[in-house]
């Protein structure tokens, strides 16, 4: 299966790679758009003809890293990063940039065009039902929005899928497996349960008050993660006495992520951007 007639921005300054991958894509029915630059990159992108951006890093004009930030406070387009490193932190800061995936080169053509369809699947997914309400936590599937307190939540669009599916079931402990399976749409080997790691702690970072303690989005120690139905600030107790013990049990500082018994990924950088108050004149904190 392909994503025929999608439609794809290929932003790569270098000629070769950029040709082969644009042919490649045609193949398999894209319509493929070219960038060489970053600003040709940006021009292009905000044309709004394209479904997905691939986004080599290292770009001249504007690099690739200022063409992402850019393309995240425009709209949640998205967007998979070419790198030429495959270090964990690379990958870790990448995602933390905001890309919905990344692809380390020199790449497989077919790996790429794989990961271009998981991640336009993931934006085809119709939701069932349109709002989950868990206390002051809002998920709206239809509208593709996260509240919390009425303050909309900044989500890279692969951190609202993770939250919208954890959201359905709330309370539900889901491995790092089934939620590849589930959010990223594939049990291809070179889907990483490290992937999933990450964006937990990156949405922590968006959603906790604080993440080395998380109250929303727990891990269950050895088994996985689940989003709490309670209402941790108690403004709106909806009593589930039941899984308050489970609270205690979880979730000390810097082992809440650790499923493994690894060590957790520490030092890297937080993402600047945590909450979206474009629609709130003023802040709610105050
Ligand atoms: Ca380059």
């Amino acid at each position: 299966m392909t994503m025929e007639g999608n439609a794809v921005l290929l932003a790569e300054d270098d000629e070769m790679s950029r040709s082969a991958t644009c042919q490649f894509l045609r193949r398999f029915g894209y319509k493929v758009g070219e960038a060489t630059d970053g600003p040709s990159a940006l021009r292009e992108a905000s044309m709004g003809h394209y479904d997905l951006v691939i986004l080599d890093l290292g770009l001249p004009g504007i690099g690739g890293e200022e063409v992402l930030g850019r393309l995240r406070r425009s709209g949640g387009m998205p967007v998979i990063v070419l790198t030429g490193r495959s270090e964990e932190a690379e990958r870790v800061r990448v995602l933390d940039l905001g890309a919905d995936d990344y692809v380390v080169k020199p790449c497989s053509l077919h790996e790429l065009e794989a990961r271009i369809r998981a991640v336009l699947r993931r934006g085809q997914v119709t939701p069932a039902s349109g709002r989950i309400e868990l206390g002051r936590l809002v998920v709206d599937k239809t509208l593709h929005r996260v509240e919390l307190d009425g303050q909309t939540l900044d989500l890279t669009p692969k951190e609202f899928d993770l939250l919208a599916f954890l959201a359905a079931s709330p309370d539900q402990v889901y491995s790092r497996e089934e939620l590849l399976e589930h959010v990223w749409g594939s049990t291809q080997d070179w889907q990483d349960p490290a992937t999933v790691t990450e964006h937990v702690r990156r949405l922590r970072l968006k959603l906790e008050a604080d993440p080395s303690t998380p109250r929303w989005l727990q891990t269950v120690r050895g088994v996985g993660y689940r989003l709490s139905h309670d209402d941790a600030f108690g403004t709106q107790t909806t009593g589930t006495d039941t899984t308050n013990g489970i609270h205690k049990g979880i979730a000390s500082p810097f082992t809440g992520d650790d499923l493994s018994g690894e060590s957790e990924l520490q030092g890297i950088q937080a993402p600047s951007v945590v909450r979206s108050s474009s629609d709130v004149p003023g802040s709610r904190f105050a």
